[in-house]
Parts: C-alpha cells; structure tokens; sequence
C-alpha cells in the first residue's frame, strides 16, 4: 500500500519480529516450541480448534431468525474480520499471524442472540451488582473454560493475544479494574490490536449493508439516498459497468467501499505512525492516544453509515420483536437458573462457590448458541407448568 504510489517497507515497530523471547510470546504454561510454527501461528490454531470458536456459527451477528442461508453468522463475519485485518497488518509491515489471532478470537466471548442477548444478560447480572462485558468473557473463555490440555485450563494462549482480546475494542482503566493490571492498561496496546476493532467496523459496516438488503429491510436506492459512502461508490461502478443489474452495481460497490475504507486505514495508520516517527513497540506503546485510525473524511462517512444502519436496520420493526424475544428468553432463563441452580449442569454447579452464582449461571447462559438457548427455554418452560 502507499501513501504516495509506492510500495512502504514496513511501520517496523510490529508487535514482534520474530523473537521467540519476547514479552508478548510468553505463556503461562510452558510450551514446546515447534520449528515448523510460530508463537501466534500456533495461537491461531488453539483458537479454531477451541470448542467456543466452533459455536460461532450458531450465533446471531445481526438477524437472529434463519430467513435465509446468507446471513452471516458471528464465524462468518470473524472470519471476514481476520481476512481484513491480515491484508491491513501485511500492508503495514506489522506481525500478520498476531493480527489474524486476534480477529479469530475478537467476538468469542459474545452470548447467544447477538447485542440484545450481551444487553439482556448485563441487565441480570447488574440486579447482582456485577456486570457482562464481552471481552472480558472472551478473556475468561481462553484462560478457564476450554478443556483441552492435561496439564491445564484454558488454551494457554500468548501474553500477546490475551492484552489484545481486552484491549482491542476498548480502554479499561487500571483503578477500576486492578485484577487485569499485568495487561499494561495504562499502555496503548500493539498496532495489531489496534486493526482489529477498525478491521471489525469495515467488515459489518459492508455485509451489514448486504444482509439487510438480503433480508429486505433495507433498499439499494434508499441507502444511496442516505450512505454517502455507498453512493459515490455506486456511482463509481455503475460508470464502469452501465446497464448491468442494481443487484450488481450493489456488489461491486460494496466490495468497492471496503477497499476505500481498508486502504484508508492503513494509509492514515501509516501516516500517524510516521508523525511522531516510532520505530519501535515501545514508542506505540508510550503515546497518548491510538495510532491506528481513519482519516477525518472517512471517519465521518462511517459514523455516517453506522447512524443509517442504527435507525433503519438494527432498530426496524422486524429487528426489534427479534431483539425483545431475545430478552425474554435470556433473562427468564437467568432467573430461572438463580432460583433453581440445582438444575445446572454439575460442571457449573462446581463453580458456584468460588464465583458465585449469578456469573455462573451468566458464563453458562454466555456460552451458549441461539439454538442451544431456544432448546433450554423450551425444556424450562415446560418443566416449570408441570
Ligand atoms: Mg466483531
């Protein structure tokens, strides 16, 4: 990528550049290292393989009911997230392998039924005093609940995908959350991390666009009127391609308005990266705010589009008698499980006395694929008229 027509040699201040020593290499666990594979190689495989990442395909991205076979899933758009943001981090000259982790785990702590499932389940558990929050979930599932070594809990991930699973999306503040201090809150995190939230925005500003007109909810002359963004880009393909189908031009331009948004990133990134001249992790680390942004014109037309897709598709009608099940069925749930926690599994059970039963019965109902939760709703609903 370029920011004047020729190919850059790289940010070289990437989280890693091969040393196997480093800080952000480092697991808990001792682990065999393996010639063949790097650190964030391997990670990648512990995420795949993890049982929570296999459920992301029964989760709700943005459309809960199965309409249709297109819509995506929360593994379809992850894996459209790693997509982008391992092209972002090549361009970048910065460490793919730890980008591509990190987007493979970004959305694993996410509960069933999308936002109105997080939305109903943090409700619950603020009438205990506590709080969900997606990442800190996500953190929770790779270090404790998946099973899959003798010697230990969790997948026993890098130091470095761990600080980017809390810290790509959002600060925490050190006084407020003291138990997550080794993960240098009061440091930026590494530039993969940094994509990652930005890869995320470009991929469901794009296939949210095409779901939604999938779905029929949304209009391709309506979003031309509203989307400054897909209508310059739709202008642009339908100069190239002129008679050719709306549904189409529609495909073209939304391939056209991730590109426009994916080089912005990194031409911006690259740019304030030059600004203040860091060479190396430390000097990412040490300044004040994210280097990882877009432009100004382009911030705006996605604030744009993400104001557009918040009233006329996540708030519709349709959207919101979806969202309001969704709820019900989360929340009668988690009552259900606070008064009878005798009727959890014995797993769950177990871990009552050492967390306490609201987040158990809150990791358990977390955990679970839209079907999954549907099934259960059904066996309590029946068992509780008996
Ligand atoms: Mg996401």
């Amino acid at each position: 990528m370029t920011l004047n027509g020729t190919k850059n040699s790289g940010l070289h201040c990437c989280a890693v550049c091969g040393d196997a020593d480093d800080a952000l290499t480092q697991r808990v666990y001792a682990a065999p290292q393996r010639p063949s594979r790097t650190a964030f190689q391997r990670d990648c495989e512990r995420i795949v393989q993890a049982r929570a990442f296999r459920r992301l395909a029964g989760k709700t991205q943005v459309f809960t009911s199965r309409a249709s076979d297109h819509f995506r899933s929360r593994l379809t758009h992850t894996i459209e997230v790693a997509q982008i943001a391992r092209g972002v981090a090549q361009e970048l000259g910065l460490n793919q392998e730890l980008a591509e982790a990190l987007a493979l785990v970004h959305d694993i702590g996410h509960p069933p039924f999308g936002h109105a499932g997080e939305r109903a389940l943090d409700e619950c558990l603020k009438r205990h005093g506590l709080r969900f929050d997606h990442n800190l979930h996500a953190l929770r599932i790779v270090e404790h609940f998946e099973l899959r070594y003798a010697a230990h809990r969790g997948l026993n991930l890098t130091a470095g995908v761990r600080e980017g699973i809390i810290k790509h999306s959002r600060d925490y503040s050190p006084e407020q959350y003291p138990e997550l201090a080794v993960y240098l809150l009061d440091r930026m995190p590494p530039l993969e991390a940094q994509i990652i939230d930005l890869a995320d925005e470009i991929a469901y500003l794009t296939a949210d666009l095409d779901d939604g007109v999938e779905s029929g909810l949304l209009e391709i002359d309506h979003i031309r009127e509203r989307v400054d963004l897909l209508a310059s880009s739709y202008a642009h393909v339908e100069r190239q391609h002129a008679g050719v189908d709306a549904k189409f031009l529609f495909n073209e331009a939304l391939q056209l308005m991730q590109n426009i948004l994916t080089d912005d990133l990194i031409a911006t990134t690259l740019a304030n990266t030059r600004a203040i001249a860091a060479t190396s992790l430390d000097e990412v680390r040490s300044h004040p705010a994210r280097l990882a942004t877009f432009s100004p014109l382009a911030e705006a037309q996605r604030q744009q589009e993400k104001r557009y897709l918040y009233e006329t598709l996540y708030t519709c009608h349709a959207l919101s008698l979806e969202h309001e099940k969704a709820e019900q069925v989360v929340t009668a749930l988690f009552d259900f499980w606070i008064a009878e926690p005798q009727e959890l599994p014995s797993g769950y059970v177990e871990q009552i006395e050492t967390e306490g039963l609201a987040r158990v019965v809150a990791d358990y109902i977390a955990g679970m694929t839209d079907s999954f939760i549907l099934l259960q709703y059904a066996q309590v609903k029946r068992a509780v008229r008996r």
